[in-house]
């Protein structure tokens, strides 16, 4: 029914709307009472204020002002005698009335009005309603950003909360979290502080909610509600709920982790949750599950990469302990294969002597593979030491040539070099390259059969004319700036591509017959790529089956 306030203290004129509204079924209130006309607007405000400016008991100006301020949805008519109306008075009108007009052209103006009215507070509800949305998407949106930004469960939840707060203005959350600590915990966000006796009643009612999402299946946890661990985080402790908190409106939805359950959510709130208050609430409760399992995910791996790391830790220090030990006993073995092949305790019978040469040359094998051990125990641990000094390459090379070349014969091989001159130094330990070149001279040899050759060559090399074999590519990355690149070249058994990736990895031995003649640990090539890259160089190498291999290492010259 459309309610009109008439403000005018003209009984005829009181009387005169009053029976004229009637006839349209329009609701009159009649009142001067300032107090009054306030207290009208601001519980159920009237669809159309008449004021009379003859009306002499209150003062019309400051009540014009007094109801604009108050509201903007209001349509205010003037009613005059004459025309000859207050400027200020007119400011506030939305039409005007004059006593001279008629009944049906006074209705005609305020039916106007009112359609006017409607109009404007349809439109007024539709920009709320908008202005609404946008705000709980926008929520929602720096939600999901606040998810996406972390790993970590307990800030996950915390954040789910704080979407719900924003969005939905809650008084409670009870939060059941079985995976942010070890046991289940219960996450009460509250408004205000909870008394022992509402805890109580909380706790059972969460149970209750947290079984009937398992009806007939078994519970993932067992929960005492007597055990149960809560946190709370109260807004206004200053303040105490009721038990008449139960009588609030609330809404409930299970968390879970994909296929496994983490947790399930309540929220209260005094109010009506209304449809879209649910869609959030559901949208929320969902979007923290991919994060969360990420965050599980992400948890477990940081555990196994700790215990991964402790194993290698005990595996190293087992090795460099066991290496040590076997040390002692093989040097004072071998002294003693020394003394009696020198003959120096009497002479020794050509069968003894073969079977003693053979014993010395395994004892040297074995010492060869515990220092290898040793080495590269030592370079995981970082306690290697090293002694930078400038270094001309070349001479490292010549040194390794005059040391292998009597091997290389011995299995008619030719050992070449083809080295630049005049290489600029690099700063190196110039004995830890000694050890590099030497194993791989020493595999080139290894695994190149009789009457071929092998080649050491050296240049220098700008870091964009670096061409590393593509299946290196993704694990060695070099800096701008120039290099000394050394290269062993064989004209070898090669080395098939699926395994070329795997030959610096530790104990890698390539299955094929050479490979298990020839013997060895698999430890020369990481521990090459280990002092080499202590020397901020890398190591990679191009091979063809049956045709050679080729081994490069390159150096930064700063
Ligand atoms: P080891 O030689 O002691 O077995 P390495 O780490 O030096 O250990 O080499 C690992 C494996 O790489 C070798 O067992 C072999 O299968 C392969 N390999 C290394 N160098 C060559 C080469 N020049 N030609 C063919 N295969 C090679």
């Amino acid at each position: 029914m459309v309610k009109i306030l008439l403000v005018s203290d003209r009984q005829t004129k009181i009387e005169e709307y009053q029976s004229f509204f009637n006839k349209v079924a329009y609701e009159l209130i009649c009142t001067t009472n300032e107090t009054h006309i306030i207290d009208l607007i601001k519980v159920d405000l009237p669809d159309i204020i008449i004021i009379d400016s003859e009306t002499k008991s209150i003062n019309l100006k400051s009540l014009n002002k007094k109801i604009k301020s108050l509201t903007d949805n209001v349509i205010i008519i003037l009613l005059t005698a004459s025309e000859n109306i207050e400027k200020d008075l007119v400011k506030y009108a939305n039409a005007i009335i004059t006593d001279t007009m008629s009944q049906s052209i006074i209705l005609s103006t305020i039916n106007i009005n009112l359609r006017m009215k409607n109009s404007l507070d349809m439109l007024s509800n539709t920009n709320k309603d908008l202005a609404d949305s946008l705000y709980r998407l926008n929520a929602l949106y720096s939600t999901s950003s606040q998810f996406a930004g972390t790993l970590d469960k307990t800030k996950l939840l915390n954040y789910m909360i704080e979407g719900l707060d924003k969005t939905l203005s809650f008084s409670l959350t009870c939060t059941l979290s079985f995976c942010t600590e070890e046991k289940p915990v219960l996450i009460l966000n509250s408004l205000y502080e909870i008394s022992e006796e509402l805890l109580t009643a909380i706790k059972l009612r969460t149970l209750l909610n947290y079984k009937s999402l398992f009806e007939g299946k078994t519970l993932p946890f067992e929960i005492d509600p007597k055990n149960l661990k809560v946190i709370k985080n109260i807004k206004y402790p200053a303040s105490r709920f009721t038990f008449t908190l139960f009588q609030f409106d609330n809404m409930f939805a299970p968390i879970s982790l994909g296929e496994n359950f983490f947790g399930c959510i309540e929220i209260f709130k005094e109010t009506q949750f209304s449809a879209e208050d649910a869609t959030c609430f559901q949208t929320i409760a969902q979007q923290v599950s991919l994060p969360l399992k990420s965050a599980t995910l992400y948890q477990e791996i940081i555990e196994t990469n700790k215990k991964l790391e402790r194993l290698e830790r005990l595996k190293s220090e087992f090795i460099s302990i066991v290496s040590h030990e076997l040390r002692t006993p093989l040097t004072s073995i071998k002294n003693s294969l020394d003394i009696l092949l020198s003959g120096r305790c009497g002479e020794i019978t050509q069968a003894a002597d073969k079977f003693l040469t053979m014993a010395r040359r395994n004892v040297q094998r074995l010492s060869g593979i515990i220092n290898d051990l040793l080495d590269l125990s030592k370079i995981e641990a970082g306690k290697m030491d090293f002694h930078f000094a400038p270094t001309n390459i070349n001479t490292v090379i010549d040194y390794v040539k005059s040391t292998l070349s009597e091997v290389a014969k011995s299995k008619g091989l030719v050992l070449e070099t083809e080295t630049e001159n005049n290489l600029p130094k690099i700063n190196a330990d110039a004995q830890r390259l000694e050890q590099v070149l030497t194993n791989l001279v020493s595999n080139a040899i290894k695994f190149t059969p009789e009457n071929k050759k092998i080649k050491i060559s050296s240049t220098l090399i700008n870091s964009d004319d670096v061409h590393i074999n593509e299946n290196f590519k993704e694990t060695t990355k070099l800096a701008k700036g120039n290099y000394i690149q050394v290269c062993v070249a064989d004209e070898g058994i090669g080395i098939e591509e699926k395994d070329l990736l795997h030959v610096f990895d530790k104990f890698a031995q390539i299955e094929n017959s050479l490979s298990r003649k020839a013997g060895g640990t698999g430890l020369g090539l990481p521990i090459a790529k280990q002092l080499l890259e202590a020397h901020q160089g890398t190591i990679w190498c191009d091979s063809e089956l049956h045709k050679g291999s080729k081994f490069y290492f390159v150096i930064p010259l700063n």
